[in-house]
């Protein structure tokens, strides 16, 4: 048995063609020499066959997992080889040599593993192994790239298309979930129709034919790409953007007053103060607030009328299933009485209500509720906000599907 026979289980050379041939330790780093093995056998990196004689060596450095606070450094003899499947000298193979990095793989796939744990961040992971920032960054894409290209795209009967915009509003890209499964089973670039079209084309015609409803945002090239590929499938108005659409409305409404020549400058000036106010639900609001409810009142009676429509509109999201025909006639009522209210913006959002209503029925047909696409949407928020400085828009797609999605709940080692 050579020298330390354990040391090279350790090190997992035991099956290689290296051993380890001497051993330093210094207080904050071990340092261990490792040489061929008798008799010495070079194997050519392309076509793996062994040679028993070298062209030249050279002395290299790997970084492998730390042994509690100590670096651990294999310091390893490298030859070139001359091959017959190659032109000119390379390089021979090291196994347990990460391919992009000058580190052992198994700290590679160590490090992935810790990512994919989802409690570090990348960098946090460069912080605990003192490695630079850009490597772990690499690994990430990479092993989540990886995991990506094995994972399969889950049939599923119930979606939800949405877009999210990144890069200050400059970009977009089409997120394609599983209402189910409750995950990202798709992202791609951009938000017109081919965006859509794409994801439609990957699942192909088999599987689109299984899509029995599309919950989506009433985005007129996403309603183009459902028509082309999945005509069948019920459309439903996701209660999320009505709701978000409904509060931004409302902020037009006062944002019109406020620039409005025939408003006077006081009340442009308290019109400035109801901003969050008109955005409450009244069943959250304290007295202060409802007595700023009642100025308003006072202030500008469209505007008033306008909030307690929003706050009415709300009552069509408890309706039941069963009630679809009250749901209906609710709806339509709120249409006629909202529609008399002179604010432009606010005719707007009475004019979307009535152009969609019946995808928004849909919502209690189904009997959707907006606490999936909310997470979604906040978790996503979130990782476009982070610093990753996604120059990549890959990275984006894959960090969506990592933390929303499949991908990076199991993971595996490469070539397991
Ligand atoms: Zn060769």
């Amino acid at each position: 048995m050579s020298f330390g026979y354990g040391i090279n289980r350790l090190l997992d050379l035991q099956e290689t063609n290296f051993q380890v041939f001497d051993m330093d330790v210094k207080e904050d780093k071990i340092t261990y020499t490792i040489r061929h093995r008798e008799p010495a056998q070079y194997i050519c990196k392309h076509c793996e066959h062994p040679h028993d004689s070298y062209h030249d060596k050279e002395w290299i450095h790997l970084q492998d997992l730390p042994l509690g606070n100590h670096k651990v450094i294999w310091k390893i003899e490298r030859m070139r080889i001359l091959c017959h499947c190659q032109m000119g000298y390379r390089v021979e193979k090291l196994s347990f040599k990460s391919q992009k990095h000058f580190l052992t793989q198994r700290f590679v796939d160590y490090i992935g593993y810790t990512l994919c744990t989802k409690m570090f961040t990348v960098a946090d992971v460069s912080r605990l192994f003192n490695l630079d920032y850009g490597i772990i960054y690499k690994i990430d894409h990479d092993v989540l790239l990886r995991l990506w290209q094995n994972a399969e795209v889950p049939d599923p009967t119930h979606i939800a298309v949405d877009e999210k915009s990144y890069k200050k509003g400059h970009k977009y890209v089409t997120i394609v979930s599983d209402i189910e499964r409750k995950m990202v089973i798709w992202v791609s670039e951009g938000n017109d129709k081919s965006s859509l079209d794409e994801f439609f084309k990957i699942i192909g015609p088999e599987r689109c034919a299984k899509i029995q409803t599309v919950s989506k945002d009433m985005h007129k090239p996403f309603i183009a790409s459902c028509n082309e590929h999945i005509p069948h499938a019920m459309e439903v108005a996701d209660p999320f953007h009505v709701v978000k659409k409904l509060n931004e409305v409302l902020d037009s409404c006062r944002k019109e007053l406020v620039e409005s020549p025939e408003t006077s400058k006081s009340e442009k000036k308290s019109l400035k103060q109801m901003n969050w106010v008109i955005r409450y639900k009244q069943e959250n609001m304290d007295d202060r607030n409802q007595s700023k409810l009642n100025q308003l009142e006072r202030l500008n009676e469209p505007l008033y009328r306008a909030y307690l429509h929003k706050e009415s509109f709300f009552e069509f999201f408890t309706f039941e299933s069963h009630e679809i025909t009250k749901a209906g006639e609710f709806l339509d009522e709120w249409v006629h009485d909202a529609a008399t209210i002179p604010m432009e913006a606010f005719k707007y959002f009475v004019g979307y209500i009535e152009r969609h209503r019946d995808r928004i029925l849909n919502i209690i047909k189904t009997g959707r509720s907006s606490s999936f696409s909310e997470a979604i949407n906040r978790k996503i928020n979130v990782l476009i906000g982070m610093a990753y400085g996604y120059h990549c828009l890959e990275y984006l797609k894959l960090k969506i599907l990592q933390r929303c999605g499949a991908i990076g709940r199991y993971w595996t080692p490469e070539g397991a």
